[in-house]
């Protein structure tokens, strides 16, 4: 490693700057706005949490859990296992060599950056007996997420989801509905124009299996299963419903020939699909069923949907969401109904620039200009005043040449140039120069607050 090594984002990872975050921030900013109109709470979880956890509420065969998380001994519980074969050293011997193949044991805790949140807000609601809270309890979360995939334009290593969670309570169809409300208003809200929102119901733990083995036996007919790809041959026998999701070109006329879940529904989820459609119609929300759409996890059930975006190639999802009322009881809690989603913030902010919808980032309002020492004291005051009056102000740290400084201005962008001199600082009469005209005009201290907020 050379001293001169420069250092890079690791791959999958990168930095937001400037003016960008200034859209991201407006992004989070109108979260909040109409999550809390929903009747939403915020909730700040931890980045990274037992692997155990995702383990069991994502699933050990997906493949966020077996391949993509990423995943480590907490140091602290090595060290300590550590210390203790280390002290048995001098009673048996080689206890020493053993404890660093022991520290590697998959038996220590073993934790992991969160690849989702909806685990991490079923384990808060558990733990914090949210269950006798007034019912449902409605939270939303913004943040990192960590996923080890192959990067490209709309897929990182770090992304950001922007997700929220409705649990406890009943299960009824409004609750589904009024949860994708809230998104597409937030979407709205934000002027993301051309947004796709497709819903499907995926039955439940009573008619859900019938409708997999009628798959799975359709899927593991020869003359079908033989046209079938590697991977969705594979899927056959782990999860058939995923084979439904293939994007495949050549599975396509297979694939819209297998039964569909759709006609294979109990008559209570039946029920509850039509009437999630008919709530979403109340609700203005425009939808297209697609029964192809499935979650791959045993806990999803009844509505699932997904959101797509214009301007976004093949990673066009923007949100995805379902119900889960079983996730809860799978994580050590009483029977509880839930239902969320998660939006990719990066794919909603890619798909926002494509459409031009980025807002001008903040323009500096104020450049003070100030020259000579004896006028320091006074662009310090100016500034001060200034700011406190909501103004954007470049106070510069140093003395400068008057040529100069108004370049500095121009290329920053700024509105006017205040000009601070000796002439000024002794009159009181402040100099402001408009930059895109050139135009210059005198004022005093509050004239010039006065004149400025016009
Ligand atoms: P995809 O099919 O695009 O991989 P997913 O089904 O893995 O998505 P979810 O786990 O449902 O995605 O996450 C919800 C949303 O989070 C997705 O619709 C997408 O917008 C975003 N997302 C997921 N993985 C990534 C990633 N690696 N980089 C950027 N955004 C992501
Ligand atoms: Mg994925």
């Amino acid at each position: 490693m050379s001293e001169k090594q420069k250092f890079q984002a690791i791959k999958g990872t990168r930095d937001l700057l400037p003016p960008e975050t200034a859209l991201w921030n407006h992004v989070e900013h109108t979260a909040h706005a109409v999550f809390s109109t929903f009747g939403f709470g915020e909730i700040r979880l931890p980045i990274f949490e037992p692997t155990e956890l995702f383990a069991r509420a994502v699933g050990g065969e997906t493949d966020i859990v077996s391949k993509e998380m990423y995943s480590f001994p907490d140091p602290f519980d090595l060290g300590e296992l550590y210390a203790r074969f280390r002290s048995l050293e001098s009673i048996s011997p080689g206890a020493g060599h053993f404890a660093s193949i022991a520290g590697l044991s998959p038996d220590n805790q073993m934790i992991s950056l969160r690849p989702e949140a909806t685990a991490s807000v079923c384990r808060a609601y558990i733990q914090h007996g949210m269950h006798s809270l007034p019912q449902p309890v409605k939270l939303y979360y913004t943040g990192p997420m960590f996923r080890r995939e192959r990067p490209q334009k709309g897929r990182y290593r770090q992304f950001y989801q922007i997700g929220a969670e409705v649990l406890g309570g009943t299960d009824a169809p409004a609750i589904d509905a009024e949860v994708i409300e809230m998104v597409m208003t937030f979407f709205a809200r934000l002027g993301l124009a051309g947004v796709k929102l497709d819903i499907n119901s995926i039955g439940c733990r009573e008619c859900r299996p019938e409708y997999v083995k009628l798959l799975k036996a359709e899927l593991s007919k020869p003359e079908i299963k033989e046209k079938l790809g590697a991977d969705s041959q594979r899927r056959i026998e782990t999860n058939p419903l995923r084979v439904l999701d293939s994007k495949l070109e050549s599975e396509q006329p297979i694939i819209e020939k297998l039964p569909r879940i759709a006609e294979h529904l109990c008559a209570a989820c039946a029920a509850h699909y039509a009437s999630v459609k008919h709530n979403l119609v109340l609700r203005n929300v425009a939808y297209h069923e697609n029964w192809r759409l499935v979650r791959g996890l045993d806990y999803y059930m009844r509505t699932t949907f997904e959101i797509t975006a214009p301007g976004l190639g093949s990673q066009n999802a923007v949100c995805g969401g379902g119900r889960y009322d079983g996730l809860i009881e799978i994580l050590g809690g009483l029977p509880t109904k839930g239902i969320g989603f998660a939006i990719g913030e990066d794919r909603l902010i890619l798909s926002l620039q494509e459409a031009g919808k980025a807002p001008a980032p903040r323009r500096l309002d104020v450049y003070v200009a100030w020259m000579g020492e004896k006028a320091y004291d006074t662009a310090v005051r100016a500034a001060r005043a200034l700011r406190g009056a909501g103004f954007a102000v470049e106070l510069p740290a140093t003395a400068q040449k008057f040529g100069k400084a108004l370049g500095h201005a121009d290329k920053l962008g700024a509105r006017y140039a205040l000009i601070l001199g000796e002439d000024e600082v002794a009159s009181g009469q402040w100099t402001l120069k408009t930059l895109s005209d050139g135009s210059q005009s005198k004022f005093t201290e509050p004239e010039l607050l006065a004149h400025l907020k016009l």
